[in-house]
C-alpha cells in the first residue's frame, strides 16, 4: 500500500454523496484537498481549498486548480466525480436533463482533466479517477442518456490511459451500481426516497473505500476499471 500522506487531490462534486465520502477519506489519510461543487462546501475541513465551481465552466475549474496548486505546491490526484442522473424513457426525458447529463457527467469530466493535467504531469506519480457507473459498462433500460454520458466517461478514461501511462499518470474508472445518495432524487428524475431498492444500495463510503484502494496501489501497476454492485443487483451477464 502506497501512503497518500502529503499528496494533493482535487475532488469534483465534493459537497455531498460519493464525492464528500471520498474527500473525507482522503483527508483522513493526510491528503490535502481542493474541493469543487456549485455550493462550494468545504465539508468542515479547515485546510481544504473550497469554492463554488461548476464543472460545466472550464474557467471555474482552472481557477480552483490554480488556487489548490498555489496553496499546496502541486497536484497529484484528480477524482472527477461530479455527476447528475435522470431516469425514464428517452423521449420523455426533458431536453434540459439530456443536456445537463452530457454537460456535467461527460464534458465536466473532460474539462476537469483539461484543467488538472498540466499539474498532474509535473507530479512524481499521479492518478486520475473518474467516477463512472455500471451504466458506463452496459446499456440499461430507462437510462439511455445517462448511459451515453457514462460510456463516454469510461471511453475517455481508457483512451487517456494510452496517452498518459508512460508519463506516470494512472487512469482508472470506478463503476458502481446503485449507491444510496441524493443522486437522481428530484422532481421527474425517476427515483424517489421511498423506493424499496434504495434500502439495499451501497453507501457512499463503500465507494470511497474502493477509490482509496485504487489510489494506494503500489506504483508498479494500475487498476483500469473497478466495478462494484450491491448484492441486491444482478450482474447483467
Ligand atoms: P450526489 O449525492 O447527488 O452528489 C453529486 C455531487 O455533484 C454533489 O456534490 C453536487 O454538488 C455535485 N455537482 C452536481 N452538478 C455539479 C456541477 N455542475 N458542477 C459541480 N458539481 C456538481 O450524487 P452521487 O451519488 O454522490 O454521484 C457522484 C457520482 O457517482 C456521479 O458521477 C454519479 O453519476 C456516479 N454514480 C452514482 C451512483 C448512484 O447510484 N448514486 C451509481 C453509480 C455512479 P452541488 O450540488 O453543490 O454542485
Amino acid at each position: 500500500m502506497t501512503s497518500l500522506e502529503g499528496r494533493v487531490a482535487l475532488v469534483t462534486g465534493a459537497s455531498r454523496g460519493i464525492g464528500a465520502a471520498v474527500a473525507r477519506s482522503l483527508a483522513e489519510h493526510g491528503v490535502r484537498l481542493g474541493l469543487a461543487s456549485r455550493s462550494g462546501d468545504d465539508l468542515g475541513l479547515p485546510e481544504a481549498v473550497a469554492r463554488p465551481c461548476d464543472v460545466r465552466e472550464p474557467a471555474q475549474l482552472e481557477a480552483l486548480v490554480a488556487a489548490t496548486v498555489e496553496r499546496f505546491g502541486g497536484l497529484d490526484i484528480l477524482v472527477a466525480n461530479a455527476g447528475v442522473g435522470a431516469y425514464g424513457s428517452f423521449l420523455d426525458l426533458p431536453l434540459e436533463q439530456l443536456d445537463e447529463m452530457i454537460d456535467v457527467n461527460l464534458k465536466g469530466t473532460l474539462y476537469a482533466v483539461r484543467a488538472a493535467l498540466p499539474h498532474l504531469l509535473a507530479s512524481d506519480g499521479a492518478d486520475i479517477v473518474t467516477l463512472a457507473s455500471e451504466a458506463g459498462r452496459r446499456g440499461l433500460p430507462r437510462e439511455a442518456v445517462y448511459c451515453a454520458s457514462k460510456f463516454g466517461q469510461v471511453g475517455f478514461t481508457r483512451a487517456l490511459d494510452h496517452e498518459l501511462r508512460e508519463q506516470g499518470v494512472r487512469c482508472t474508472s470506478v463503476c458502481p451500481g446503485g449507491v444510496a445518495t441524493d443522486f437522481a432524487l428530484g422532481e421527474g428524475r425517476g427515483r424517489t426516497p421511498e423506493m424499496p431498492e434504495l434500502a439495499h444500495m451501497m453507501a457512499a463510503e463503500d465507494v470511497a473505500e474502493v477509490v482509496l484502494f485504487v489510489l494506494t496501489r503500489p506504483r508498479n501497476h494500475r487498476l483500469l476499471e473497478t466495478a462494484l454492485r450491491p448484492m441486491s443487483e444482478p450482474s447483467w451477464g
